[in-house]
C-alpha cells in the first residue's frame, strides 16, 4: 500500500467533498402534501469579471462563516453562553455596514451563511445526543468552502431570458441542458473543481407511475452488484475495476512526488480529474439502475447499512456502491417519492445466514459459500436467499403480512 501524508489526505478528503453531490445539502425533501422539492443543477458560464465577483463573494461568505463560528465558540468557551441563529441573523446588517467586501452582497446570501452554520451546529448537537463521535463544526479553509445561496426567487436572483441574474454579480450565462420544472424556490451557487454551477430547488408536483403490484428485496453483494428477490443479478460495470486501478496509479504518483512542487501539483490535478470522471460515471450508472427499479416495482426493500456499521461495510469494499451507497439511497428515495413508490430500509443482520423458507440460521456459512442447501429442502443462490429475506423482513416491518418474493413472476425485460 502507499502512504499518504496528512496534507494530501486533507486534499483528497476535500476532493471527495467537492465532487460527490450527496455531500452537499439535502437534494429532495417533502414539503406540503402533494408537493415536493426537486433540485436542478446547471453549469454557469460567468464572464471573467463575473467569475471574479463570484470568487470574492464566496471568499467573503467564508470569512463571515468563520467569524460567526468563532463568535459562537468563544461565547460558549468564555461565558458558557450560546448564541442563537436569530442573534447572528440580526448581525448581518451590521456586517454589511462595516465590511467593505460585504457591502455589495445581498443580505439573503449572508443570512444563508448563518443558517448553514446553524445546520452544522444542529448536526453536531444531534450527534452528541445520539452518542456518536460528534466532530465540532469546522473553520473553513480556502478550499473547503464551495457554495453560497439565495433564498427567495425574485429577491436577489431571477431567471432573465436565457441568463441568470444574480444580485451583485450580473446576468450570468447558463447552459440549460434540461428544462426546469415547477416553481423555483431557492438557488445555490456552487464552485466545483474550478467550474460554477447553479443548483435550483423547485417545488414540483409528483407524477406517479402506474402501480405494478410488485415488491422486491435487494441484496448488495460482492460477486454481483445487486441480487433481487426475483433471482436476478446486476453485475458490476466492467469499467469500474479499470478505473480503480488507474486511480491507484495516480494516487501513488501524488504520494511519491515532492509535496507542493510543480510536478506534484500536476499529479494532483490529474488525480482530481480522474475522481471527477469516476464520480460522474458512477452517478450516471446508479441513476439508470434506480430508474429500472422504480419502473418495475411498487415497493423496494434494501438493507439499512447505516444501522449495523458506522464503519465501512466489508460487503461493499471494491464495489461501486462503496462510495455510492448514500447516493443510491438518496436518489432512490427521491425518485420513489416522485413516482408514488415506497422504499424501505431493513435491518441487515443475518440476512445471508438465514434460510428464507424455514428461518434456520446457518452458523457456519462463510463468504465463499455461494450456494445454500437447507434441511427444509430449499436449494438457492446465497445472495438470492438474502434478497428474499430482505423482502420478507420489509413485509413484517411495514408492508403488512409476509410477502414472499421468491415466487413473483419475472418481467419480460431483464434489469
Ligand atoms: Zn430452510
Amino acid at each position: 500500500m502507499f502512504i499518504i501524508r496528512q496534507r494530501e489526505k486533507n486534499l483528497l478528503a476535500h476532493t471527495f467533498a467537492l465532487w460527490y453531490p450527496w455531500h452537499h445539502t439535502n437534494l429532495t425533501e417533502r414539503t406540503t402534501v402533494g408537493c415536493m422539492l426537486k433540485t436542478f443543477s446547471y453549469r454557469l458560464y460567468p464572464s471573467r469579471s463575473q467569475a471574479r465577483l463570484l470568487d470574492s463573494t464566496l471568499e467573503t461568505c467564508r470569512r463571515w462563516y468563520n467569524q460567526c463560528l468563532s463568535e459562537r465558540r468563544d461565547a460558549y468557551q468564555q461565558r458558557r453562553e450560546s448564541i442563537s441563529v436569530y442573534q447572528q441573523l440580526a448581525r448581518v446588517k451590521e456586517y454589511k455596514a462595516t465590511n467593505p467586501y460585504a457591502k455589495g452582497i445581498h443580505s439573503h446570501v449572508l443570512q444563508t451563511v448563518v443558517t448553514d452554520l446553524d445546520r452544522a451546529f444542529q448536526g453536531f448537537f444531534r450527534r452528541v445526543t445520539a452518542g456518536v463521535q460528534p466532530g465540532y463544526p469546522r473553520f473553513k479553509g480556502r478550499n473547503r468552502f464551495s457554495s453560497f445561496g439565495f433564498k427567495e426567487y425574485g429577491n436577489g436572483f431571477k431567471v432573465d431570458g436565457r441568463r441568470l441574474r444574480l444580485s451583485g454579480i450580473g446576468r450570468v450565462a447558463v447552459r440549460w441542458h434540461r428544462p426546469l420544472e415547477g416553481t423555483i424556490k431557492t438557488v445555490r451557487i456552487v464552485r466545483k473543481a474550478g467550474k460554477w454551477y447553479a443548483r435550483f430547488v423547485c417545488e414540483t408536483v409528483p407524477s406517479p407511475l402506474p402501480p405494478t403490484g410488485r415488491a422486491v428485496g435487494i441484496d448488495v453483494g460482492i460477486t454481483s452488484l445487486i441480487t433481487t428477490s426475483d433471482g436476478e443479478k446486476v453485475a458490476h460495470p466492467a469499467w469500474y475495476r479499470v478505473a480503480q486501478r488507474r486511480l491507484r496509479v495516480l494516487q501513488r504518483r501524488v504520494a511519491r512526488r515532492k509535496t507542493g512542487g510543480s510536478n506534484w501539483r500536476k499529479a494532483v490535478a490529474a488525480l482530481r480529474r480522474e475522481y471527477e470522471r469516476i464520480a460522474n460515471r458512477r452517478t450516471d450508472f446508479l441513476k439508470k439502475l434506480v430508474h429500472r427499479l422504480i419502473v418495475r416495482y411498487d415497493r423496494i426493500a434494501l438493507e439499512n447499512l447505516r444501522i449495523t456499521t458506522m464503519v465501512r461495510n466489508p460487503h461493499l469494499a471494491k464495489s461501486i456502491l462503496d462510495a455510492g451507497w448514500g447516493y443510491l439511497i438518496e436518489h432512490l428515495t427521491s425518485k420513489a417519492a416522485e413516482a408514488g413508490r415506497v422504499v424501505l430500509l431493513v435491518d441487515p443482520r443475518n440476512t445471508s445466514k438465514t434460510c428464507s423458507q424455514c428461518g434456520h440460521i446457518f452458523e457456519t456459512l462463510s463468504l465463499s459459500d455461494r450456494w445454500i442447501d437447507c434441511g427444509c429442502g430449499l436449494s438457492i443462490d446465497r445472495d438470492h436467499n438474502a434478497a428474499v429475506n430482505i423482502l420478507n423482513r420489509a413485509g413484517q416491518v411495514r408492508w403488512g403480512g409476509s410477502s414472499r418474493g421468491g415466487g413473483l413472476p419475472q418481467a419480460a425485460a431483464p434489469l
